[in-house]
């Protein structure tokens, strides 16, 4: 064995003996080894703490403690006690083999030794050593290996345990979660699905089969078209691309079939749904039942444009259209289209005798009757009341919609059955040529409305077409209300008093007051001139109060002069609204009152219409009017809408025949006058002809029994001062001159 391959080692040799620890160092040395050497037990202690040895050679015999005992005490300290201890004894020495090993050496030598039996033992026992070293070493390392492991093990555990309870909780929130959004889509009552991009059901909510009737599997793998209405399936299709092509939520609405067959309106809220890449990868639908929603939209659709009397489009779709082609005008000047406004004639009569179930049911049979005379490209609407009007579209020239009033009047020619009533109605009609010249339809209404009222005021059941003389015309009516209402401010009316005659005695028995306008700037202006208007204005009410109280100062005036008959009588028209009117009463109460005349010196003209109102205030009027000893005449009797059934229920004293009898009455040919006197005797009532101008009329009056007459044949209206001088000269069987 070689020195230099030696590993280096210490070797403690303690012997009291010099020579023998001179020789074992030497031999020690020789072989490689390092040495300490010491004489004393407590020496070998100190060195074997103090220094790094490998092994100790321990002589039994020491001076100051034997070799067992340093043994021990080395076996006892953890710094030492795992050197490996040979004792050396010599051979006459008991050396106490089993005490050697019992105190921790691990082998003994005797001496005297041979060098190569202690160099084996020592090389032994230190390979020995240096192997349990090593064990020790490696084992140490394992036990720091295996605690590391187990401290990562143990630390890994725990993250896996911390992580197990997050994965339970996270688990049980899904659970949770999954638990609430399956009883949402079960109990919702929309519709949610899923959809490729080409519209495929991939997903649909159980809700499909309470809303639909078909269960979630049978939609699954259609396309919506599918199910959609005809009309609506393109639309939907091409609109159901657009969430997936501009990325954005779209919402469309159609008619969905279910599977009983019925189609339900679906409103549906489209979205696109991303992927990872920022691609749009299915699309999801909600979708709700707004079929009651639609219909009401529709409903107020068609509300909004209709009449709902007639189903004909009304006031406002008319417009819309009018205003469209005002446009078209504009746009193409050769354009020209017709309008025509009618309104029935005398269709308040209607209402009033027969009841508005009656007049309604005959505004429809004129609707019908209406849109037959047109194309169906024209458009009859209702513009309110008994009034239509009708578009007609593209005409060539005025003769078009002059043939279509015409086509209107023949039509209205044959009477109209409703409820199983025959009724005679006719209309009157405006008619206007639409041109470019009309920037809005408000315009065209008033034009039109022009024309009908011309038509209305030149004796109705006829048209009339409008031009600038009318809208002139329009403007003059228009002063002339002002001026009106200037007149009744200034009190401008005079009353002209109409002498009535008796038959056949010819003697005055009162007179008709008959108001006429003393203009400022025009003069004298007749009624005929200004009662309409002052009737369409409801200014007659006040018109209608100076001529009573004017009247009323005549009758004053005659009575302090002349001593007058009891039955001398001033008649006065009175006007429908006069009439009506809740003040009418206390307004001539006030008058007689003022001008301390007697009731029984008036007798109020009104006309057939007025009685036809049947409303209660008309009959506490009319009670009110006889309780004042007034009497009541019914104006120009059989020309306005005649129904019999009022005359016999009201208190009427007299029926004037209109002027349009009296002129037609010929010698054996006193028809519808005959006809009137012979009712009104039957009523107990008396007549009086108007307008008589002729000696040959007054005959055939008198022939037939007509009780009194007025007309140019014995006066015409008088001034109150001629009415005075007439009433100054008449027979004294009529005025008292005393
Ligand atoms: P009315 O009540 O039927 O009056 C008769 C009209 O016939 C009067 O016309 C009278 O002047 C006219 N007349 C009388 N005799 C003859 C005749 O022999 N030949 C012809 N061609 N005509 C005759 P006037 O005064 O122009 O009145 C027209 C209408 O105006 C009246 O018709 C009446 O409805 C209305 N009116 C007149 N004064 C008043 C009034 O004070 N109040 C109201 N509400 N209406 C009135
Ligand atoms: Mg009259
Ligand atoms: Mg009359």
């Amino acid at each position: 064995m070689t020195t230099t391959s030696r590993p280096h080692f210490t070797v403690l040799v303690v012997d009291d003996i010099p020579d023998n620890l001179h020789l074992l160092t030497r031999e020690l040395t020789a072989e490689g080894y390092e040495t300490r050497g010491v004489l004393t037990g407590t020496m070998a202690l100190t060195v074997a703490r103090s220094t790094p040895i490998d092994l100790i050679l321990l002589d039994i015999m020491l001076p100051d403690m034997d070799g067992y005992s340093v043994c021990q005490q080395l076996k006892a300290d953890p710094a030492t006690a795992s050197i490996p201890v040979i004792f050396l004894s010599a051979l006459d020495e008991a050396l106490d083999k089993a005490r050697a090993f019992a105190v921790g050496g691990v082998d003994y030598i005797t001496k005297p030794f041979k060098a190569v039996e202690l160099l084996a033992r020592v090389n032994t026992h230190l390979s020995l050593q240096k192997a349990q070293k090593q064990l020790q070493r490696f084992n140490q390392e394992l036990e720091y290996q295996v605690q590391q492991r187990t401290r990562e093990l143990g630390a890994a555990n725990r993250s896996l345990q911390a992580e197990i309870q997050v994965r339970r909780q996270v688990e049980q929130e899904l659970r949770n979660s999954e638990f609430r959004y399956r009883l949402i889509a079960d109990h919702m009552g929309d519709l949610v699905c899923l959809h490729d991009v080409n519209g495929q059901f991939l997903y649909v909510s159980p809700s499909a089969q309470t809303l639909l009737g078909y269960a979630p599997d049978v939609l699954l793998g259609k396309q919506i078209a599918d199910f959609c209405h005809p009309d609506d399936g393109p639309h939907v299709q091409l609109q159901f691309q657009t969430p997936h092509q501009s990325y954005e939520a779209i919402t469309l609405c159609y008619r969905f079939r279910c599977q009983s067959g019925r189609y339900l309106w679906l409103e549906t809220l489209a979205k696109p749904v991303l992927g990872e890449d920022g691609q749009v990868t299915n699309i999801v639908t909600n979708s709700r039942d707004v079929t009651r929603r639609v219909k009401i939209e529709k409903q107020l659709r068609y509300d909004s444009l209709h009449d709902a009397l007639t189903h004909l489009p009304n006031r406002d779709w008319l417009a819309k259209r009018l205003e469209l082609e005002i446009l078209q005008c504009q746009r193409y000047s050769h354009n020209c289209f017709g309008l025509l406004m009618i309104d029935l004639d005398r269709f308040k009569a209607v209402n009033d005798s027969l009841g508005h179930l009656t007049g309604d049911k005959l505004l429809v049979a004129v609707a019908n009757l209406l849109k037959g005379c047109v194309r169906d490209i024209d458009m009859v609407a209702r513009w309110g009341g008994d009034e239509f009007v009708i578009f007609l579209d593209r005409i060539a020239d005025l003769k078009e919609a002059i043939q279509v009033a015409e086509r209107i009047k023949t039509a209205l020619e044959s009477p109209i059955e409703v409820d199983g009533k025959i009724i005679f109605t006719s209309a009157s009609i405006g008619i206007l040529i639409g041109n470019s010249g009309y920037t809005t339809s408000n315009d065209i209404f008033r034009d039109v409305d022009i024309a009908l009222y011309r038509a209305k005021a030149s004796g109705r059941n006829r048209y009339e077409i409008f031009g600038l003389e009318m809208y002139q015309e329009a403007i003059a009516l228009l002063n002339l209300e002002n001026d009106l209402r200037q007149a009744i401010q200034r009190q401008d009316f005079v009353t002209y008093f109409q002498p009535v005659m008796a038959l056949p005695s010819r003697a005055l028995i009162g007179f008709e007051a008959l108001v006429r306008w003393q203009h400022w700037e025009r003069g004298l202006i007749m009624p005929s001139e200004f009662i309409d208007l002052a009737e369409d204005t409801g200014l007659i009410k006040a018109i209608g109060s100076q001529v009573l109280y004017q009247v009323c100062e005549a009758i004053h005036q005659w009575e302090a002069a002349y001593a007058l008959n009891n039955t001398f009588r001033v008649s006065v028209n009175v006007s429908g609204q006069q009439f009506r009117d809740t003040t009418f009463i206390a307004t001539l109460d006030q008058i007689l009152a003022a001008t301390g005349v007697r009731g029984d010196r008036l007798k109020l003209e009104i006309t057939e219409r007025v009685l036809l109102e049947q409303s209660d205030s008309i009959a506490k009027t009319l009670a009110a009017i006889t309780a004042r000893g007034m009497q009541l005449s019914i104006d120009d009797f059989g020309t306005g809408y005649s129904s019999l059934r009022y005359l016999s229920q009201f208190a009427v004293q007299t029926l004037k025949i209109d002027r349009s009898f009296v002129s037609q009455i010929q010698p054996q040919r006193q028809g519808i006058v005959q006809a009137i006197v012979d009712l009104a005797h039957n009523l107990e009532m008396d007549c009086i002809a108007e307008g008589v101008e002729t000696e040959a009329q007054l005959d055939q009056l008198q022939q037939i029994g007509c009780e009194a007459a007025q007309g140019y044949l014995f006066s015409q209206p008088l001034s109150l001062d001629a009415a005075s001088t007439l009433l100054q000269h008449s027979s004294p069987r009529w005025v008292d001159r005393n």
